[in-house]
């Protein structure tokens, strides 16, 4: 059957819905596509399961630790099966919710399957032809399976199918010592799991500061975590029950042995199946669909947004991409994702935050550069919380005052760093901060403290 629409929407990710109920609400008429899960990544196999798995690895550790603060806990034990139906009831509420939400929404039509082009107007869903002026790309992104020697052979898992694990790992080698693997590696290691981290460049979580790599390196170690890094040859090998994650490491066994491995190593965006050449829409070799500034791809009228796009790889960044599309569109706004300021956090525990630029990117701007740095030993709240790894460490240019970027890594670290993300948004040098009161005990009131006393970056 053929229906036309004013717009068309393809993916129930963390942008496409929002979008579609608001364009329905301003009156325009839309078509919904799901192929699969509505909710997407986050809700079905990212942020919500993890997050909530998280918080029983911490229960655990916390349990295991209740001498420290003079508590008698007894022997603490794992229920895998009970941990994975808290996390399956948070996750199916959520994605309940957002399928509801849709097919309650007046002006939304809802059709389940998978949208591939047919022309630049015009998507086909099974029998139904789906035409519209406009056509919004929501499609997200799925776990990369790199070509490694043995991959076609030996088992693995990915970060989706690890959700549904029966049976505790009992050495789980995580490949990919990024924020998916480091967030399963400490998590499973709290569940009772051996647990090895492999990575072939010479650090974790490349992308964070050196020192920071360092204090993760640490957390996960004095947890009982093996780290083995600069494995310049990684390959699966199917050894008599147990899979052998060849290394080829500078130092160290050339394998690892364990009984289930994680490929953690990074992410394709689904576009490979919408048929994109009969749109004209462009993408670059990796997949990724190739977006303006304002989300606008290479044919007029259709817009990716998400982590389809490659500007974002995170539900905050696919949030604002549909507040940028639907304001311009909808309010004549100007929103551009330049404004964005970056943003992300690990979720191993302690979480490490961080905003805007990192030490390196401070360094090649080559500006005079204040840096403020306290570490959670001297922070109260952490103290007396127990948990004093980690350290807030922020940069400000000398000339101008302002704030160029942040890490705030330890207890709270998370929420904390929202304060110096407003003042960045908000333009304002660092005395907004320093002259703020925030209460006491938290680790957000230590963020003043640090900038008063800025050192030269050297
Ligand atoms: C393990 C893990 C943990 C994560 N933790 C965090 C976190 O803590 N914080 C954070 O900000 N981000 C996190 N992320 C990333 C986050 O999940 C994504 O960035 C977020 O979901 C945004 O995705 P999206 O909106 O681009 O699309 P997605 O959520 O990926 O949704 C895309 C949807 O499109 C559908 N689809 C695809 N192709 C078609 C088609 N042709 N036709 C119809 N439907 C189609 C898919 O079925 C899917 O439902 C995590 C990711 C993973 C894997």
């Amino acid at each position: 059957m053929k229906y036309t629409f004013d717009a068309v929407v393809v993916g129930a990710g963390q942008a496409g819905p929002s979008l579609a109920v608001r364009l329905a609400g301003a009156g325009r008429k839309v078509g919904f596509v799901e192929r699969k899960l509505f909710g997407g990544t986050c809700v079905n196999a990212g942020c919500t399961p993890t997050k909530a798995m998280v918080a029983s690895a911490h229960a655990a550790h916390l349990a295991r630790r209740a001498q420290d603060y003079g508590v008698k806990a007894g022997p603490v034990s794992i229920d895998l099966a009970a941990v994975m139906a808290r996390k399956d009831a948070i996750v199916l509420k959520s994605r309940q919710g957002v399928e509801k939400w849709l097919r309650d929404t007046k002006n939304c039509t809802v059709f389940t399957g998978t949208a591939a082009f047919e022309s630049a107007k015009t998507l086909r869903v099974g029998d139904d032809l789906l035409e519209a002026e406009n056509i919004f790309l929501n499609v997200g992104a799925r776990p990369s399976i790199p070509k490694m020697p043995g991959v076609d052979s030996a088992p693995f898992l990915t970060s989706t199918s690890i959700l549904e694990l029966k049976d505790l790992p009992r050495h789980l080698v995580v490949v990919g010592g990024g924020y998916v693997g480091l967030e399963f590696a400490q998590m499973f290691r709290r569940f009772g799991s051996e647990v090895t981290v492999v990575d072939r460049k010479p650090r974790l979580a490349m992308h964070e500061d050196e020192d920071a790599s360092a204090a993760i390196r640490e957390i996960l170690e004095a947890e009982g975590i093996q780290i083995r890094v600069n494995a310049c040859c990684i390959h699966l090998e199917q050894r008599a029950g147990e899979i052998a994650v060849g290394l080829e490491c500078r130092e160290g066994e050339p394998h690892v042995l364990g009984s289930h491995v994680l490929l953690a190593v990074g992410r394709t965006p689904n576009t490979h199946d919408l048929n994109l050449a009969a749109a004209g829409v462009k993408a670059n070799e990796s997949g990724y669909i190739e977006v303006d500034d304002e989300l606008r791809t290479s044919a007029p009228g259709i817009y990716a947004i998400g982590d389809c796009n490659g500007r974002g790889a995170f539900t905050h960044t696919s949030y604002n991409d549909f507040e940028i599309v639907a304001d311009n569109l909808l309010q004549g706004a100007k929103r551009r994702v330049s404004d964005r300021i970056p943003a992300s956090a690990l979720y191993i525990d302690p979480p490490l935050a961080h905003i805007g630029l990192s030490e390196s990117e401070v360094r090649k701007q080559g500006k005079r550069v204040l840096v403020g740095m306290r570490p959670m030993t001297r922070i109260a709240r952490a103290i007396e919380k127990g948990e004093t790894y980690g350290f807030i460490k922020i940069f400000v240019d000398a000339d101008t005052q302002q704030i160029l970027g942040a890490t705030v890594f330890g207890v709270g670290g998370d929420e904390a760093i929202h304060c110096i993300l407003t003042a960045m948004y908000a333009k304002q040098p660092a005395s907004l901060l320093t002259h703020s009161v925030h209460i006491h005990p938290t680790v957000a009131e230590l963020i003043p403290t640090t900038l008063e006393d800025l050192k030269p970056l050297e």
